[in-house]
């Protein structure tokens, strides 16, 4: 017998590229689907994409901003159910509930977690305290911004050593603060910023504070070698030091691994049944757009096969 309490067959946490595709699905499947997202747009890490989008299969976009707008032109005309403005602060795996940040409770047969990542933070004095007064949120979109200025990127991988070329060609100067001797950047991007005559490697180096009066004037640090310590003058501040999963609302209710990633199966099974991980928040090891949109695919279909396969759940 199907569960008659339960306020819909599916329920699916986030609205990036991964959710939206598992309520796409969902819908196209004729199961009663609904999405919660937290913030008041769609689209997750889409606006945060500054730079044109070329592999994405059957069409480009100038920005993530653009292809957002596809994806929910899409929804919107396939009308799929859709709730924004509504944050999910506790999921209980076992009774299959979501709990909101206002109290309200629902109920399914499956959830499709697709809650992303987030960007990792340093937690030193200064990081929240000059967000908008010189701590930037992207290189890319910022590239005019760093005109004539000192930049100070900390990090070492991809996103840090790629930004660093990008602010080069504005900023009167840009300084790499990186932890470790050696950078986790691919080769032909560290050899990209090695021609950049106007780029400074600082190594084997930990961020302190980011200072400033109305906004960022340097940032303090310290040698892990010579423990030395120094202060850098910077105008602005890119922190690219990775990202971590949202998995705080699951309270180690699943298998995680290592790093806080949820663990699933190909089809997006988690280690509970009727509930599944897909996008990002389920993928460290290949995080593109892409895969989200498959692994909400993937995932719409095989909640479908449970909840069509076994009425008790
Ligand atoms: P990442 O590859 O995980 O590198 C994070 C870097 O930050 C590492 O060098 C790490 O140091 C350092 N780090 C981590 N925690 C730190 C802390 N608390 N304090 C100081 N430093 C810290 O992350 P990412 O560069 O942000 O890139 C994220 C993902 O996007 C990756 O998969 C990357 O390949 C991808 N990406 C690709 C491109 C591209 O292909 N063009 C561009 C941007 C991003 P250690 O090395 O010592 O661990």
């Amino acid at each position: 017998m199907k569960r008659l309490s339960v306020d819909f067959d599916v329920m699916i946490v986030g609205g990036g590229p991964a959710g939206l595709s598992a309520a796409l699905w969902c819908r196209d499947l004729g199961i009663n689907a609904m999405l919660f997202e937290r913030s008041e747009g769609l689209g997750g890490q889409l606006l945060s994409i500054y730079d044109r989008i070329e592999n994405h299969l059957g069409f480009s976009a100038a920005d993530g901003r653009e292809l957002r707008d596809r994806f929910i032109d899409h929804v919107t005309n396939r009308r799929v159910p859709i709730g924004t403005r509504s944050a999910v602060a506790s999921i209980d795996v076992e009774q299959k509930t979501i709990t909101l940040d206002d109290g309200g409770t629902y109920s399914a047969r499956a959830i499709i977690i697709a809650t992303g990542v987030r960007r990792r933070e340093l937690g030193v004095p200064g990081e929240k305290e000059f967000v908008g007064k010189g701590i930037l949120h992207s290189g890319a979109g910022s590239r005019r911004d760093v005109s004539g200025q000192k930049v100070v990127i900390v990090g070492g991988g991809d996103a840090a050593i790629e930004n660093s070329v990008i602010l080069s060609e504005f900023a009167e100067k840009v300084t790499v603060i990186h932890r470790r001797g050696e950078f986790r950047a691919r080769p032909e991007l560290i050899a990209a910023a090695k021609r950049g005559v106007n780029i400074e490697f600082v190594l084997d180096t930990e961020v302190t504070a980011i200072n400033g009066n109305e906004a960022v004037t340097s940032v303090d640090v310290i040698n892990k070698v010579s423990r030395d310590s120094l202060t850098i003058a910077a105008d602005a501040v890119l922190v690219r030091i990775g990202v971590q999963p949202n998995t705080e609302m699951l309270n180690d209710q699943l298998v995680l691994d290592n790093e806080g990633y949820i663990r699933v199966d190909a089809t997006g099974k988690s280690s509970a049944q009727g509930i599944f991980a897909v996008g990002d928040v389920a993928n460290p090891v290949s995080p593109t757009i892409s895969t989200a949109v498959g692994s909400g695919a993937s995932a719409a279909k095989a909640a479908n096969a449970l909840i069509t396969t076994s009425p008790n759940v």
